[in-house]
């Protein structure tokens, strides 16, 4: 498999995690508690790092919640979670930073948003003041500049410079440039305040993926900063997923991207977390990060009636996801395994023999049994009630023997059960 060419950016380190550089693409998250209840914020950044988030940032928008910080990081600490929090700043994050130093400590990076620092005189002031913060902390800063917070008076005056040119652009090209410059000037802001570029992420995040593209696709042209790459208010369910996707996709396949966060607005008490499993099988599914063992199934048709399948793959994939927590720590490499769990004689047979393990189950009117593949070869038909219970111990034993350390890598033919 060919994989996308990296783009050259800078390497940023925040906290324990690299970003940029030679470093893998780090998956990130947001809380959406109230940073005021350490007890609700710590539960969810607990979870969210538990799914697999390699950074969650959190709202620090009130002296209240500034004030909660540092005890939301040792009691994370004391939990034994040492993901790296970032703190969210807007309007008042200059005095939040310098009037709560203890929260400044805390946080492994500071977010700034350059259109929400403040106007006239005092935007360069207070930007100035977050980052001799940053200096002053040895932390990086994310310029996380936001197509829907875009600095007005930048965008007013592109649009006065674009309005006296002889070919005038048009307007939402303009806003894109306004988009650019605005994270790009304070970036070079902050580097003439004293801040290191090795310090320095910047984000341009647009809420319509052909914007986001071409954004980025732009912005990467023009800078050697670590990208963070998002679609912003991406929406609800399958939408956010489809759209963060089609976006992210793109850009990840021209290199373009060092760190991503998939904005999904959640369903009325749904899971937080479900925003870095997507995360996750963006990478995973272009090859580019492994995160757990992926299951191909395939989509069912008039040649299998019954739901057994669909139930065999979910029963899977459910049960490598709860497994992985010990895998990961027992089995190295595990993350890369494949399995296929497939509804008819069709493809199943092709399809499982690609995969490490693949089983085959009846469709409609065929014989009532489902042979199994380990590294492309038949081993064992199941049949009977406990195909699926069956068919999960030999996915067990195959991982047992094959990422057992000192076998990693090799590929063990299962015995017969
Ligand atoms: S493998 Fe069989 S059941 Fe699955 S989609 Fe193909 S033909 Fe249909």
């Amino acid at each position: 498999m060919t994989l996308p060419r990296r783009r050259r950016s800078r390497q940023v380190r925040v906290g324990r995690v690299l970003i940029g550089g030679d470093a893998p693409v780090v998956v990130q998250s947001m809380t959406n508690t109230d940073t005021e209840d350490a007890a609700s914020t710590v539960r969810q950044v607990e979870a969210l790092a538990r799914a697999g988030s390699e950074l969650v940032r959190i709202t620090v928008n009130t002296p209240e919640a500034a004030a909660r910080v540092q005890e939301i990081r040792e009691r994370l600490d004391a939990a034994g979670c040492d993901v790296p929090l970032i703190g969210d700043f807007h309007f008042n994050g200059h005095k939040l930073l310098t009037q709560y130093p203890d929260c400044a400590r805390a946080l492994a990076k500071y977010r700034i948003n350059p259109g929400n620092v403040g106007r006239g005189m005092k935007r360069d002031e207070q930007f100035a003041t977050m980052i001799e913060c940053a200096i002053r902390h040895g932390k990086p800063v994310r310029i996380g500049v936001n197509w829907g917070s875009l600095d007005p008076e930048l965008l007013a005056r592109l649009m006065d410079e674009n309005a006296s040119l002889a070919e005038p652009k048009d307007a939402p090209e303009v806003m894109r440039e306004a988009v650019i410059r605005s994270a790009i000037d304070s970036a070079r802001q902050a580097e003439e305040l004293g801040l290191a570029a090795d310090r320095i992420i910047l984000s341009c995040k647009m809420s319509q993926v052909q914007d986001l593209i071409a954004v980025y696709r732009d912005l990467a042209g023009r800078c050697e900063y670590a990208l963070h790459l998002g679609l912003t208010e991406a929406g609800m369910g399958s939408k956010g997923i489809v759209a963060s996707a089609a976006a992210m996709g793109v850009l990840l396949q021209e290199g373009i991207g060092d760190t991503i966060r998939v904005s999904l607005t959640p369903e009325p008490n749904g899971d937080r977390a479900r925003e870095v499993q997507v995360a996750q099988e963006l990478l995973q599914t272009m090859g580019l990060r492994a995160f757990s063992p992926m299951v191909s199934a395939c989509p069912g048709c008039g040649r299998t009636t019954s739901t057994v399948f669909q139930e065999l793959a979910q029963k899977i994939e459910a049960s490598l996801r709860a497994k992985m927590g010990e895998w990961r720590m027992r089995y190295p490499g595990v993350e890369g395994l494949r399995v296929a769990v497939m509804g008819c004689v069709v493809n199943g047979p092709g399809e499982s023999k690609h995969a490490d393990i693949g089983i085959s189950l009846p469709g409609t009117n065929e014989l009532p049994v489902a042979p199994v593949y380990v590294d492309g070869r038949k081993t064992v038909t199941l049949k009977g009630e406990r195909i699926a219970e069956e068919f999960e111990a030999i996915v067990d034993e195959y991982v047992a023997r094959r990422y057992a350390p000192g076998e990693a890598k090799k590929k063990i033919p299962i015995k017969a059960v």
